[in-house]
């Protein structure tokens, strides 16, 4: 077994970095890889985070799980690649200042294209031959906060058995919100759905894939870096590469529709709700303000679920200042995941 040409032996942990590119100062662009191989045949699941680079309570959980890991007792490979866009992350931001692209929109790369697009082909071209099942991290952004929740793609050119493994990882995680998105429908609900993203890809690889949302961007979330920890663990109960039962999740909730709300002023916002609870038509979400007038108050027009809110106060006209959930049912374990 190798990986990125490195090879790997049972019961063995590997901490490597790769390459990725050159910085005019002569200094080489790296990504950090870690790989845990256990004792025992079994299947590989790949861990990806920070393609957007303030995204990062993902990676603090991959780096805590992958210490804490007991190798006699894993079957298969898990592999980490916990950041893969260094450039943005060192810039703080979700897109790198050299190309300003959004890398999860770039995938399966191009080996001759920009710092963007080069990432993307190396780590793909890896990824498709190697890895069975695959977990993306990420977080809103640092504008943001968020309740964890996950999302999972209906993905044309993907199998059945491929959709419904995926839908059943990600609700096996554990979180309560689970959005499920079907990519020929959702065309513009947000960007990046619809081509070039990473959970997309692997999708049509019939690579079963989802999305971990985990919280807001640009600080460490310690509630949702422990909700990416269990979540790990539970997927990998569940998929057999550890011994024991996983955890049933309780009753969730599936969002099958989902937007952005945004401001029409420019002014300080202060939120009237919080990530994570329903609100009501007609009920107030935000108010904007200027130092001597209310500009704006930010009603539901319909029943929703509140993902995510304005964490930073400072919005001009067309910022969003809450992502939310239209659609949606609760379903029990045991409907409709194919168990
Ligand atoms: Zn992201």
């Amino acid at each position: 077994m190798d990986i990125f040409g490195f090879s790997i032996q049972p019961g063995e942990r590997l901490c490597r970095y790769i390459k990725v590119g050159e910085l005019a100062c002569f200094s080489d662009i790296r990504i950090p890889l870690l790989v845990a191989r256990g004792k025992t045949a079994g299947p590989t699941l790949w861990l990806t985070g920070a393609v957007h680079g303030d995204e990062l309570n993902g990676l603090w959980a991959m780096r805590r799980f992958f210490w804490d890991l007991d190798l006699e007792k894993l079957r298969g490979i898990l592999v980490m690649t916990p950041l893969l866009n260094p450039l943005a992350f060192l810039a703080g931001n979700k897109v790198s200042q050299v190309d300003y692209l959004d890398m999860d929109q770039q995938f399966p790369g191009n080996p001759r294209g920009l710092y963007s697009e080069r990432i993307p082909y190396i780590v793909f071209s890896e990824l498709k031959q190697k890895a069975d099942y695959v977990i993306d991290f990420h977080t809103l952004g640092h504008p943001y906060s968020a309740t964890p929740y996950t999302v999972s793609k209906i993905v044309a050119g993907a199998s059945e058995e491929t959709i419904a493994k995926a839908f059943a990882m990600a609700r096996v995680f554990g979180v309560y919100p689970n959005c499920r998105v079907d990519v020929a429908s959702a065309k513009g609900e947000l960007p990046g759905t619809t081509s070039g993203a990473l959970d997309i890809l692997c999708m049509q690889h019939n690579i079963p894939c989802f999305m971990a949302e985990m919280g807001g961007g640009g600080r460490w979330d310690d509630e949702a870096i422990n909700i990416a920890y269990r979540g790990i663990k539970n997927v990998m109960l569940y998929l057999k590469m550890l011994d024991g039962e996983y955890q049933q999740p309780g009753r969730q909730l599936i969002i099958t529709s989902r937007g952005f709300l945004r401001s029409n002023s420019g002014g300080l916002v202060r939120m009237a709700v919080n990530p994570g609870t329903f609100v009501k038509a007609g009920e107030l979400l935000a108010t904007v303000y200027s130092f001597w007038e209310e500009l704006e108050q930010l009603k539901a027009e319909q029943d929703v679920f509140v993902i995510g809110t304005r964490f930073q106060p400072v919005v001009s006209s067309g910022d969003r200042l809450a992502f939310v959930g239209y659609e949606w049912q609760e379903m029990d374990w045991g409907n409709g995941n194919g168990e």
